[in-house]
């Protein structure tokens, strides 16, 4: 007999508007949106029963794993006390010591304020409006330009996406955007007046979005030196890279960098609830110090949410605990030697990787880009579900990022997965 209740599918189907998805194809009769139900450590059940490897930590933000018991254990007793209260006007003390931990993070005098805000866009947009501020209040309005990098990805709300230079995403919002200065490396700040540039923001080490490019050696203390001597403030998007993402705690550890800002979301919470932070500097902090008018006039209803920041202290916890950096130095070895097998396979043009991050293109003959129509890494992704592996490409470079919790057989397994669906897709 037919059930009169529908299914999550159907209801999603006919209700729900998913993020960078063709609806065409989502809605059509016969696709079946995959139902994730549960997850334990580096895997995923969906509503049939099947499991599967989370190899891309649920878009980049899971770190010790689903159902991490003392993650739990946070949330458990966070929510015995109370879920949200407001920032404007009150503090709450898991914000409050998340904040001071978060800067205890890093070298003495360096970072020592944190403002919160819910994702990882709204954590540039605050650096942004905060830089701006800053030059006012500090006698150099004139000091307002924004310069980011060629295939940079910010966020998608309005000001985060002005920064952006993917042009697929950003370039038919452009005449709605802030007008900001594109550079495609740090040979070319040289052309610029700095004296008008207010701050310059970059995805340290790696470009995430762009298809997990990376940066040459040296790059980010070059760009460090640069804005240093001309005093030009640095934003650091370390929204993928933080939390231990390239094995250390912050990217800008391999350079010995610290920034003016950094913007942290995805991990900070373990990849449990959307929160962010922005880390600053006293200089940027006592400029806002004064009248109503030097107020920074910014919020969000969830800011310093207190589940948020409970389980991310949990989160830190792990990381001292568990001893989580150390022990993903040789996760780190086997991710490099598993791919490291995958570049053998005749479609497999480049493995980039840094860290516990691996980007692997996919090209025919490993020469030619396959047409963007044919969605190739779309299709292996969606193979590569078959044999147990849960990940999505950025055009056609299959992105391979496990939680750190996952074991040496789970991840050779998520290889031998990917293996098999290129196999399948693109031939032997
Ligand atoms: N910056 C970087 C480097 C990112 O990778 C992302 C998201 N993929 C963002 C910002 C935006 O974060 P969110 O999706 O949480 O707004």
């Amino acid at each position: 007999m037919p059930s009169s209740i529908p299914t999550p599918q159907q209801q999603d189907q006919a209700h729900c508007w998913h993020p960078f998805t063709q609806h065409a194809e989502w809605c059509a009769p016969g696709f079946k949106p995959l139902v994730l139900v549960e997850g334990r450590g580096a895997l995923l059940c969906d509503s049939e029963g099947r499991e599967y490897i989370d190899g891309n930590s649920s878009i980049w933000t899971n770190i010790h794993g689903h159902r991490h018991p003392k993650l739990d254990a946070a949330l458990h007793s966070q929510i015995d006390r109370v879920a949200h209260t407001s920032f404007l006007g009150f503090t709450n003390p898991p914000a409050a010591r998340l904040a001071a931990e978060l800067c205890g993070l890093w070298p003495k005098g360096s970072f020592t304020r944190c403002f919160f805000s819910d994702d990882g866009s709204t954590a540039i947009e605050v650096s942004l409006k905060m830089a701006a501020q800053f030059w006012q209040q500090t006698g150099h309005p004139e000091k307002r330009r924004f310069i980011a990098f060629t295939n940079a990805y910010h966020g998608d709300t309005m000001g985060a996406s002005s920064l952006g230079g993917i042009a697929l995403f950003h370039a038919r919002f452009a005449d709605w955007q802030f007008p900001a200065t594109l550079v495609n490396s740090i040979e070319e700040l040289s052309s610029l007046n700095p004296g008008e540039v207010a701050a310059i923001v970059v995805e340290p080490l790696i470009q995430g979005a762009a298809g997990m490019r990376l940066w040459p050696r040296g790059m980010l203390a070059g760009l460090r030196e640069w804005c240093t001597a001309h005093d030009v403030l640095l934003i650091l998007d370390e929204v993928m890279t933080g939390f231990g993402r390239t094995g250390k705690m912050f990217a800008c550890e391999h350079e010995n960098v610290v920034p003016d800002f950094i913007a942290l979301a995805k991990g900070l919470t373990g990849g449990y609830l959307p929160l962010a932070a922005t880390l600053t500097t006293e200089r940027v902090f006592n400029a806002f110090l004064g009248g109503a008018d030097q107020t920074f006039y910014y919020g969000h209803s969830y800011t310093g949410n207190q589940l948020g920041c409970a389980v991310a202290l949990a989160s830190l916890d792990v990381f001292r605990d568990e001893r989580v950096l150390e022990r993903l130095q040789v996760q780190i070895a086997t991710l490099t030697e598993l791919v490291g097998e995958l570049s053998q396979h005749r479609h497999i043009a480049e493995v980039r990787q840094c860290g516990f991050i691996a980007g692997i293109e996919v090209r025919r003959d490993r020469k030619d880009p396959y047409p963007h129509s044919d969605l190739i890494g779309s299709k292996i992704c969606h193979t590569a579900r078959r044999h147990g592996l849960l990940t999505r490409p950025i055009r056609d470079t299959i992105v391979l990022m496990p939680p750190y919790c996952i074991t040496d057989e789970q991840l050779e397994r998520a290889v031998r997965a990917l293996y098999a669906a290129i196999d399948e897709v693109c031939g032997q």
